[in-house]
């Protein structure tokens, strides 16, 4: 009997049958942009195949020029471009998996200047104004989406996602917000989603009965003027009139205010909608978001929210993702902790995405990790993100490896990551990698500060320091004042923090401390009801686009946030999730102050001047968050000592250091020794 019952369920779509109710969600990797590029597109996708998924869907492809999300990205609208998708279609039918090409025509979310839309109106997120579609030109987009269809089915795709939601040209189409339109395509809420059920319709048609069609519908568009409950159920009705197999769930438009995917989302936050829709619908339901390990998804489906669960990025952290549920190895599974710094990052800066805690993503054909040619004793000093990839990835590929940390538990800074509300997923890496060293016999001895006397005797083969950074203490007169502690003692040795307090340094620590100090606790982040309330989600859905007013719970400590650069605090914050971050503490009523000359500590407070103001901060405890300095004393000696000696992570550069780089430094170092 499998631990999940339900979620390893066959679907029956009549016609063909899912393996199970796992379905891997549409995500832009920049593969899919470039011809040459679909060789690897393909390992991409055989990998993930391979790892038991019930259906694939593919990164948005446009139908058309100006349909592009950007220019010269994905398109499947003449019949040459067929060929490159066959190699996808094919690598994944030769693993028994099952894809669909998901068909994105971006409107006005278009980063281009072709862009078009149902009316006129600029969206908040892009720079160019769209050109209104006249009635021909909506009529020969329809014809676009059908043509693509087409040529999906010609190039061996058992079926297509019609994107429908996150504020793309259909969604567009669907409210008032950004249809002003009084022909046949708008003035009421009929003829604004006939272009919907028209595309659905029409490649119905074109396609015939044995050919999936799942149709992504905006069931929460999260922005105001968006649509009423009673327009979202009639949408549904109409497409799976109109031919559609399945339907799955759309959260928010890209220009919604409220979270939807962030590490801070709690796990499973919009399933009930999806179950809302149940029951007006006979067709299959598809639910979505923050959706990562398979009792989660067991129970969503147990509860009946939902027929199937999407999962992008898990899947992306770990291909393997359903067999080690199927095998009931759910402990071995490489957790997604939504940070979004290696994938929605990436593609939004125009990079290749990959995964912060899996860096083979997407580079399945680049890291490529094989047995070792020669065995070694290899020690790695550190067990940190770095020192954990390496360690375990050397092991994995027959090292004798032994790892050392001076602490009592693996994880380095990830200790005080898991910490912060919001961030509670990290205990899922630290959960893995422990996990991890146990499967590929890695010997680890905790609370071993190890010396490169000690590490001389042992004669390894090689050594990697992976030992961290150290965080900077900046040198202001009374630093040494008994009120000024810095971000690890508070983490980590609990050292008491009053009610008024400043937080030298905005950088990433900075916020998360801002966060850890202003959030009641237990933080709504792990709780859907009130993370909703705080965040202004309706879930009586009784309002146009489930939005009300945020609520946010009042903080119970005043907060100085403060850097010496001039301009917007977290402005370098990634670009996915900084704004989430900066909302929240303009919530917490955090004052966020740039441009800061440290002057003084005293016992009235912290003197600081900005320009020519001077102001003193009555505050009863400064925390320093001022960045860190590399930990490489015990590398530099090794080499002194003429050890063969890697050093990577913060170790190596401290500067802009991340667990992205971290993780990915060790486990590259690991794939080449
Ligand atoms: P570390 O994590 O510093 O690990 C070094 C390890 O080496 C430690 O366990 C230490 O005990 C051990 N060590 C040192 N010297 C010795 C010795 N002589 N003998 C034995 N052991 C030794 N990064 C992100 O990418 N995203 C985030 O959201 C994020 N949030 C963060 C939040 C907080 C509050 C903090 C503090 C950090 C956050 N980071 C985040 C940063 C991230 O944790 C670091 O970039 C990452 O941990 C660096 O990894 P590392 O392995 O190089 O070093
Ligand atoms: P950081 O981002 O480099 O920020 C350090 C802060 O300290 C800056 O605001 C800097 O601003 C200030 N500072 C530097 N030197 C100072 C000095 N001598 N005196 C006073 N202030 C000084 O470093 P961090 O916040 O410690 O974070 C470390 C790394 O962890 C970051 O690189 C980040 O990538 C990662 N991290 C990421 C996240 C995430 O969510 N992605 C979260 C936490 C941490 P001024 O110089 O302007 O004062
Ligand atoms: Fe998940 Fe972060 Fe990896 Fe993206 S980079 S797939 S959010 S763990």
């Amino acid at each position: 009997m499998s631990d999940y019952p339900h979620l390893l369920a066959p679907l029956d779509l009549g016609f063909t049958t899912l393996s199970n109710r796992v379905l891997m969600g549409s995500m832009h990797t920049g593969l899919e942009d470039k011809s040459s590029d679909f060789d690897k597109l393909a390992v991409y996708f055989a990998e993930r195949a391979r790892g038991g998924v019930g259906l694939i869907v593919t990164g948005g492809i446009a139908p058309s020029i100006r349909g592009w999300l950007k220019p010269f990205s994905g398109r499947l609208s003449m019949p040459w471009h067929v060929a490159r998708h066959r190699k996808v279609t094919g690598a994944v039918h030769t693993e028994g998996g099952k894809v669909c090409m998901q068909i994105l025509h971006a409107g006005r979310y278009a980063y281009h200047p072709l862009s078009v839309a149902p009316s006129k109106i600029k969206s908040p997120i892009t720079p160019f104004t769209p050109a209104e579609l006249s009635a021909r030109a909506v009529e020969s987009t329809i014809g676009d989406f059908v043509s693509s269809a087409k040529l999906a089915q010609d190039a061996g795709y058992d079926g297509v996602e019609i994107m429908g939601s996150e504020g793309y040209l259909i969604n567009q189409f669907l409210v008032e917000r950004t249809n002003k339109r009084s022909d046949d395509w708008g003035g009421t809420p009929e003829k604004r989603r006939r272009f919907a059920v028209e595309i659905v319709r029409r490649t119905r048609a074109a396609v015939g009965a044995n050919f999936i069609i799942v149709y992504r519908v905006s069931m929460l568009d999260l922005v105001e003027q968006g649509q009423t409950w009673d327009e979202v159920i009639a949408l549904a009705k109409d497409v799976e009139a109109a031919g559609a197999t399945l339907i799955n769930t759309g959260i928010g438009w890209h220009e919604a205010r409220v979270p939807t995917i962030v590490t801070s989302v709690p796990r499973g936050a919009f399933t009930w909608v999806t179950h809302k829709l149940r029951g007006e619908v006979k067709i299959p339901l598809i639910t979505t978001n923050r959706i990562n390990m398979p009792d989660v998804a067991e129970a969503i489906l147990a509860r009946g929210e939902a027929d199937m669960v999407s999962m992008a990025r898990p899947l992306l952290a770990d291909p393997q993702w359903v067999n080690k549920a199927r095998a009931g190895k759910a402990a071995s599974i490489n957790t997604c902790i939504a940070c979004n710094q290696a994938c929605l990052d990436h593609v939004f800066e125009n990079k290749r995405a990959s995964c912060m805690v899996n860096p083979r993503a997407c580079f399945e054909t680049e890291l490529v990790i094989t047995p070792a040619a020669r065995k070694k004793r290899i020690a790695v000093v550190g067990a940190g993100p770095a020192g954990l990839a390496c360690a375990t990835t050397l092991a994995e590929r027959g090292h004798t490896v032994v790892l050392y940390d001076a602490a009592a538990d693996i994880g380095g800074q990830f200790n005080m990551a898991k910490r912060i509300p919001g961030k509670e997923e990290f205990f899922e890496t630290l959960r893995y990698f422990r996990q991890r060293i146990a499967e590929t016999g890695v010997t680890l001895h905790l609370n071993t500060r190890v010396d490169t006397a000690a590490l001389q005797q042992e004669n390894f083969d090689e050594i990697v320091f992976a030992t961290g950074v150290l965080p900077r203490t900046p040198s202001i007169t009374g630093i040494d004042h008994r009120k000024v502690v810095s971000y690890y003692d508070v983490l980590t040795r609990n050292r008491p923090v009053g009610q008024r307090v400043a937080l030298i340094g905005a950088g990433g620590i900075g916020f998360d401390m801002a966060e850890f100090l202003t959030q009641s606790h237990p933080s709504p982040t792990t709780d859907i009801a009130r993370w909703s309330e705080e965040w202004g989600v309706d879930t009586s859905y009784s309002t146009r686009g489930a939005v009300t007013k945020p609520h946010p719970e009042p903080s119970e400590r005043q907060v100085w946030l403060l850097q010496r650069t001039p301009g917007k605090p977290g402005e370098k914050l990634n670009k996915t999730t900084g704004w989430v971050h900066r909302a929240a503490l303009k919530a917490k009523k955090v004052n966020m102050l740039a441009g800061v000359t440290y002057e003084r500590i005293d016992d009235d407070g912290l003197h600081i001047r900005i320009g020519e103001a001077r102001e003193v901060l009555p505050v009863d405890t400064v925390v320093l968050c001022a960045g860190q300095e590399s930990n490489r004393r015990d590398y530099d000696a090794a080499l002194a000592q003429g050890l063969k000696a890697h050093v990577i992570g913060g170790a190596d550069i401290a500067a802009e250091l991340d667990a992205k780089r971290a993780i990915a430094q060790g486990t590259r170092l690991a794939a080449s020794l």
